[in-house]
Parts: structure tokens; C-alpha cells; sequence
């Protein structure tokens, strides 16, 4: 699933294949942009924010969020046309967005409105992680998963890094937030996880990159605690909100 580690590592790879290059060809399969042409415009800017991307693109900013099942390749290969939503080639280079959730064309002027509400960003320059703590604190009654995955707290995490976190500070997903001692502490772990994941393609948060081995919880639902070995909960909600715990590590 995609998280703000996700979202970091392709814009990385954007800004690799297309910063200082003048489009060749703008192809905007979304209606309401289909006659937006950017051809003839450098990029000049490729950013993450949480878990939006930017692209700068001469006085427009294509805007866009994977959402459950979104990504950008560079490379339209093998990837069924209908699923395209956007298409950006300069010269040989050809980057595709595929099944964004969000896609827009903003004015570049102002295209940082779009995410004026988000907390501080995890893997942002900027990441304030007493003001994300202070955030945090500031509804001590909430459930801890739904606090860490409010992205104007803070922006990066989602579902996967959410119900790890949890599990590493012995809470269940809806414990109170009050429930953290420290919750400085605990922004401060999601950032080092986060910013330890931006340049994989496997995320991991156990340390360990094998197979099946990656994650404490997330997915597990049925399968014996790595630590304890009672089997993993899951509940019933949908994929962008299920939760997984283990009952006897978290309280
Ligand atoms: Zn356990």
C-alpha cells in the first residue's frame, strides 16, 4: 500500500528521469484536464508532501495522490492503456501514472494550498516532531491508529506503518492516544521507519528485508505474534482500514 515513503521514493525517481527536460508529448486522460498540454514546458520541480506528489511543470503543477492501488513508472510497458491516467514523455523518457486516486492540474502559484492542512511531513525538511507529539496530544481520547493515520497531525503515515506502530508501543489500535507515554517518542519512531524505507522497494519494519518476514502485524491476521506467538487479530473493516494486533503483546 502506498505510504509517504512510497510517495517520497517516486519522487525521486520523477525528479531522476525528468527534472531539466522539456516535455515532448502531455497526454491528461482525466476529462476535466483532457485539453491541458503542458508540451514544450520543462520540469523544473518534482515533490512529495506526505503522501501527495507534485510536478512542476512550467506554470502548472500536476498534483497527484495514489491513493490504495496508484503508482508512476517510468515506462508505459506492460501496462494496460485504460489504466493510464496520465502520460509525460521527454524525448526517450516516458513517465505514466497508473490508477491515481487524485489527479489535478494546479496553478503552480499556488499549488501548495492543496496541502496547507497537513501536519508536519515525516519525510518533509521541515519535520517537527514536538509539534507533530503536540498534535497528537491534542485529542487525547482518540484512537491511536485513526490519530497516526490523520494526516493533519502528521503526513506520511498509512494503514501499514499505523497498525505497526501500535504493535510496537504495545497499544491496540484503538487504544486512546492518551494511552502514549511518550508521544514525541513515538512520531519519532514512525519518522526513523518511514525514513528508513524512502530508497527500498520492500518495506520492512522488523530490520529483517526477507520475504514474509518484513512486518510485525500488518497482514498477518491468523499467523503466530513474532514475539509471542498467539495468533495475530484482524478486523473486519475494508482494506484501507482494517486493523491487525496481537492481544497479548498489545493492551
Ligand atoms: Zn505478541
Amino acid at each position: 500500500m502506498p505510504e509517504g515513503d512510497t510517495v517520497f521514493r517516486t519522487a525521486a525517481i520523477l525528479r531522476d528521469a525528468l527534472l531539466g527536460k522539456t516535455l515532448t508529448r502531455c497526454d491528461i486522460r482525466v476529462p476535466r484536464y483532457a485539453t491541458v498540454d503542458l508540451t514544450g514546458e520543462r520540469v523544473d520541480d518534482v515533490l512529495s508532501r506526505g503522501k501527495h506528489l507534485f510536478i512542476r511543470v512550467g506554470p502548472a503543477t500536476i498534483h497527484s495522490h495514489l491513493k490504495m492501488d496508484g503508482s508512476w513508472r517510468i515506462s508505459p510497458r506492460g501496462v494496460p492503456d485504460h489504466k493510464i491516467r496520465i502520460l509525460l514523455q521527454a524525448g526517450r523518457i516516458t513517465a505514466v501514472g497508473i490508477d491515481l486516486g487524485v489527479l489535478e492540474i494546479l496553478d503552480r502559484q499556488t499549488d501548495m494550498e492543496t496541502v496547507a492542512h497537513l501536519g508536519p511531513d515525516l519525510l518533509g525538511e521541515d519535520w517537527d516532531p514536538q509539534q507533530a507529539a503536540a498534535n497528537l496530544a491534542a485529542d487525547p481520547d482518540r484512537p491511536l491508529a485513526q490519530a497516526l493515520l490523520d494526516q493533519r497531525n502528521l503526513a506520511g503515515i498509512g494503514n501499514v506503518y499505523s497498525n505497526e506502530l501500535c504493535f510496537l508501543f504495545g497499544r491496540l489500535p484503538t487504544s486512546p492516544v492518551s494511552a502514549l507515554t511518550d508521544p514525541e517518542r513515538t512520531v519519532s519512531r514512525a519518522r526513523d521507519m518511514l525514513w528508513a524505507n524512502r530508497s527500498r522497494h520492500a518495506r520492512t519494519t522488523t530490520g529483517n528485508t526477507r520475504t514474509g518476514q518484513e512486518l510485525w502485524v500488518y497482514g498477518r491476521g491468523g499467523q503466530p505474534c513474532r514475539r509471542c506467538a498467539t495468533p495475530i487479530q484482524r478486523s473486519r473493516e475494508a482494506a484501507e482500514r482494517v486493523s491487525f494486533w496481537c492481544p497479548s503483546c498489545q493492551r
